[in-house]
């Protein structure tokens, strides 16, 4: 079995910039509070997903909703200072949902992240959901006009660790790659 490159809920949600958790997920509070250093910052969908809901809350605090279908799962962003996308919206991890703020009962600019897992009807802890997400395996149809380094970009991650998962079917040349190929990412 090959090793697949663990990628962090929050680290993908922040493209890597720099947080750090000022609440952990309790019964209490259904998500995980991530601090941005005092600076708003932009922060983007894990993968493909669909912007179900975008709204305010009775305090303020500006909210946006994304559905990802291939995990079932629906994740809140929230206390945004800003929202860029529009509800029914297509989105990606390249696609900036919008800035980390402090809108509504907030005491300082951070990000609420909570995880809603629609199979099992409830929130889930997205920490512990990181150690998992990534081994469950995403297979990716390629399309007319991909390369390896556009994939990998998509999927923040280097076109080698694509290629090395998908030798067989690539073969010796990783720049031949055809359209409707599945590849492991
Ligand atoms: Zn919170």
């Amino acid at each position: 079995m090959e090793v697949i490159n663990i990628s962090k809920i929050s680290d993908l949600t922040f493209h890597n910039a720099s947080h750090y958790i000022t609440q952990k997920f309790s019964k209490k509070h259904d998500g995980v509070d991530y601090g941005t250093n005092l600076k708003k910052i932009p922060i983007y969908p894990i993968e493909d997903g669909i912007v179900t809901k975008v709204f305010k809350d009775s305090y303020g605090a500006k909210i946006v909703k994304v559905y990802y279908p291939r995990i079932d799962m629906t994740f809140t962003y929230g206390h945004l200072d800003k929202i860029y996308v529009k509800k029914d919206e297509k989105v990606n991890n390249n696609t900036k949902l919008g800035l980390t703020g402090k809108t509504g009962l907030a005491t300082g600019i951070h990000l609420h992240l909570s995880i809603y897992d629609n199979k099992l009807k409830k929130y889930i802890d997205p920490e512990e959901y990181s150690l998992i997400y990534n081994k469950e395996p995403i297979i990716y149809i390629v399309k007319k006009g991909d390369n390896l380094t556009k994939i990998a970009k998509k999927y923040n991650t280097t076109w080698q660790n694509i290629y090395n998962k998908n030798k067989d079917i690539i073969g010796p040349n990783p720049n031949l790659i055809y359209p409707g190929q599945k590849l492991y990412i």
